[in-house]
Order: C-alpha cells, then structure tokens, then sequence
C-alpha cells in the first residue's frame, strides 16, 4: 500500500483505531524513531565453531538475546571486515560470508537470512561527521556478525547492517568516530562490536583446547587490565594499548579484533552500567569476555 492509499485508508477508520494506526505510519516512515536508550555489547565471537556448537559461551549470548529489548535493527562492527575507508553495508539481503577455511561443512551450510536495512545505512552515513562514510553493496554478513547474532537473534527477523574498520586509522580514530553513533541508541538500534580482546591465534595451545579458562600468564595480566580499565572508565589507557607492555603486545598482534571494544565503550555514557558475561579464556591466548554496556 502507498502512502496516500494508505492515509485515505485511515479516513475511513474511527477516532482511536485512527489514532493507532497513525502510530503505525509514523513507525513505517520513520523506522528508527526514538526509543529507550539501547544498551551496546560487545561480543567475544573466538572460534566460528561457536556458531554451531551447544557451549557456555552460546548460552551467554542467548541470555543476553533475552534479557535486553528487542532492537529496531543491529548496527555491529566486525573485526572481520576491514577497508580503507569507512563502509556500512547497504543492500536489502546481505549474504552469509563464510570467511574461514577447514571448518567442517555444517559450519559453511549455515545461512543468516536476517534483512539489510539502507535506512539505517543512510541514517548512519549521515550522523557520522568525522569521514565520509560509504554504502556498499559487496559486503554481507560475516561471521564475526552471523556467528554470535545469530544466538541473540535465531529467527533472523531483525534487520542487520555492518560497519567496516578502516585499518588506515588509528585506535584514537576509531574511538571518537565511534562516538557519533551514539544517537542511534535512543532510535532501537542495537550497536554490536564482534572480535576478541585477547587474540593471538599464533600462540593458540591446540592440546588445552578443552581446559576449562586456561590462559597463558601473558594473556591473564592483559585480561585483568583490560577489565580493569573497563571498569575503571579508564578509556584512554585502553585507546593508547600500543603503549602497555608485553602482555598488551601478545595480546593484540594485530588490532582488527581489539577495536570492536573501544567502539562499544566510545558509546557508553556516565549513567550506563558495565556487566561482563562469558568472561573465560580459551587456549591460551583468547579470552571471550564479552561486555553489555547499559
Ligand atoms: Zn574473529
């Protein structure tokens, strides 16, 4: 139905029934009108076997999937998807990316049909002032969306888009970017970052993989400060992570599954509470811990 079919429609119904059903255009032209303030989380997603597997982790996710409202659509950051440039996914069917090699078929049969939403591209090219930020039509979901959205969200029914990390840029970039985002939390939009905060898959120790938190030294001194800051609001400390030491250093090699954090705690404002949930290592040098803020 267009939209004058649908207003002359409403005409014909009496007072209150038009009453709702102007509540129920006004959500169609304007779909992410404003809402309770949304919480953002931040996803540990470690190995993409969890998208498929029955663990702890997986029930964390579920849990959290239940105990927060039901977002308007997801926004997530992916370590997965890095580009040069800023890039929100804009098409209406983004497909499921199986970006990993050697997992077993079941694994590569999993589709996530949730739909793509280009208003909320739009709406988020154009709240974000800091770069000029590009629609594209390529990308899809990857599995550092899919894999754990798909726990919070198994009916696929909530519209998801992805922001790329440009990997020109610096943390500081990334945090205040991040920052001009924050109005989508009061339009239901649900704002995920996905990577690891420790994640160093060339120190993996495949025979502890099944050792319930087994963490490398290394790997639980970066832990501990990490939540700390967190915990702390002592963003700046986890903004400079290149200046922190050793532990910092095995603990991001490399950045793209780091900075997914610092655009969830960019968000956060002073009255939003922090929980950590699947707060656990895995093999070594991969911690879960996962982050709900507000
Ligand atoms: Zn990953």
């Amino acid at each position: 139905m267009d939209r004058k079919h649908f207003i002359k429609t409403l005409a014909l119904f009496p007072l209150a029934s038009t009453a709702m059903k102007i509540n129920e255009l006004s959500s169609i032209t304007a779909p992410f009108g404003n809402s309770e303030k949304m919480p953002v989380l931040f996803l540990g997603h470690g190995s993409p076997m969890n998208a498929i597997e029955e663990n702890e982790f997986v029930t964390g996710f579920r849990t959290i999937g239940k105990d927060i409202q039901k977002p308007n659509a997801i926004l997530c950051i992916s370590a997965h998807w890095e580009t040069r440039g800023t890039f929100v996914t804009a098409m209406d069917h983004p497909r499921t990316i199986h970006d990993f090699g050697g997992f077993p078929q079941a694994l590569f049969d999993v589709q996530y049909p949730a739909p793509g939403s280009k208003d909320l591209a739009n709406e988020t090219k154009s709240i974000i002032k800091k770069t000029t930020v590009g629609l594209d039509e390529k990308w899809g979901l990857d599995h550092g969306a899919w894999s754990v959205i798909k726990h919070l969200y198994p009916n696929a029914d909530i519209p998801v888009i992805q922001m790329s990390i440009d990997y020109t840029q610096p943390a500081q970039y990334h945090y205040d970017l991040a920052k001009e985002l924050s109005s989508l939390r009061k339009k239901g939009v649900l704002i995920i970052g996905s990577g690891n905060m420790v994640h160093n898959l060339g120190k993996i120790a495949w025979d502890k993989m099944n050792t319930d938190n087994y963490a490398f030294d290394w790997a639980i001194e970066a832990s501990t400060k990490m939540k700390k800051y967190i915990l702390d609001n002592n963003h700046q400390q986890l903004i400079n992570f290149k200046s922190q030491g050793t532990a910092f250093d095995l603990a991001i090699p490399s950045p793209e599954h780091y900075l997914p954090l610092l655009y969830t705690l960019a968000l956060k404002s002073n009255n939003d509470h922090i929980t950590l949930f699947n707060d656990k290592a895995v093999a070594g040098s991969l911690t879960m811990t996962s982050v709900k803020i507000g």
